[in-house]
């Protein structure tokens, strides 16, 4: 019986590897059609300075509406597009997309894309970076490159030069998800950030009695600032959690409090209009028509 068992889960087991293998080959065939099917869009979430409460710009967030599957995560592809090689093609495709859109936005907003690891140890990314922005004519400095803390993991050389190569540019550098990887502060001396990204991780549960995120917080901010780097905290869902947020120091907010990411018209009648989180004390970047 015992051996009949094992077979049976052994069985099991195999089918379950086949068709994972199966999943993510269709997906990777998928994904290589995407760019030249315009299956990826571009979704944009508020980021709302923590003082007035006016838009300071946007997150550009990756969404792909998958053939048969219909909107998929990122969190679900990009590791996909990672392994297969195709990353590349697609942060590339992000990056114009983005400096295209933000053309079409008032000055003084700016765009943040994230940037795969892959993307930062890629020879290629100053020059894209610099066609797309000169393809838009837009200034540099409304661009901001959101990155993790994983680039650090990579050929210490390679990733110093990058980082030299990006301010010469005159982009913006964010460093994302901060307090979830190894949040050295070498990489905060090492690495020319304006701004550091707390991860939601931290915002979630603050508000907690006995919660020590808040003094984690307290202690990234006052950090940030004294080195003259901005702070977002990233995935304010509630009212509570915007005060404490406010109150603890973060120059930004950005979270579902205000708004997912929207489609680029829907990001524009945010600047021109406001939202419809009012309530919050959500107001437009720019005085209504
Ligand atoms: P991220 O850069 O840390 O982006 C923040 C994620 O948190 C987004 O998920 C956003 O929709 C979500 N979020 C924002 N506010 C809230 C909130 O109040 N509550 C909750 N629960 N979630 C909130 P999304 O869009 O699914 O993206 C997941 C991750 O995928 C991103 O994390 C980023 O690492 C990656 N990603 C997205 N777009 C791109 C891209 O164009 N290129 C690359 N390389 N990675 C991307
Ligand atoms: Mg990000
Ligand atoms: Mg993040
Ligand atoms: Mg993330």
């Amino acid at each position: 019986a015992a051996k009949d068992g094992g077979r049976g889960r052994f069985h099991f087991y195999s089918d379950n590897l086949h068709s994972a293998a199966e999943e993510r080959a269709s997906l990777e065939e998928a994904l290589r059609d995407a760019i030249a099917n315009g299956s990826f869009e571009l979704h944009y979430q508020p980021v709302v300075n923590a003082a007035d409460s006016n838009i300071a710009g946007f997150e550009a967030l990756l969404r792909w509406n998958h053939p048969a599957k219909g909107w998929l995560s990122p969190d679900k592809f990009i590791p996909v597009a990672e392994e297969a090689g195709l990353i590349l093609a697609i942060g590339s495709w992000v990056i114009r997309t983005a400096c295209a859109d933000l053309a079409r936005w008032p000055e003084d907003v700016r765009c943040a894309v994230n940037v795969s690891p892959l993307q930062f140890s890629d020879p290629q990314l100053p020059s894209i970076i610099t066609n797309a922005l000169a393809a838009a004519q837009i200034n540099p400095s409304r661009l901001e490159l959101e990155i993790t803390e994983s680039v650090f993991l990579g050929d210490d050389a390679g990733t110093d030069a990058m980082f030299t190569a990006l301010k010469r540019i005159g982009v913006r550098l964010a460093l994302d998800d901060f307090g979830t990887g190894y949040s050295s502060l070498g990489y905060l001396k090492r690495a020319p950030f304006d701004k550091i990204k707390i991860d939601q991780s931290f915002v979630r549960g603050a508000t907690q009695a006995g919660s020590r995120n808040g003094a984690i917080i307290t202690s990234i901010t006052s950090l940030a600032k004294s080195l003259g780097m901005d702070t977002t905290a990233e995935g304010v869902e509630t009212l509570d959690e915007l005060e404490l947020v406010r109150n603890l120091g973060c120059s930004h907010v950005q979270g579902y409090i205000y708004s997912k990411a929207v489609p680029f018209d829907a990001a524009l009648g945010y600047i021109i209009d406001g939202p419809a989180m009012r309530a919050s004390g959500f107001r437009s970047a720019r005085p209504p028509r």
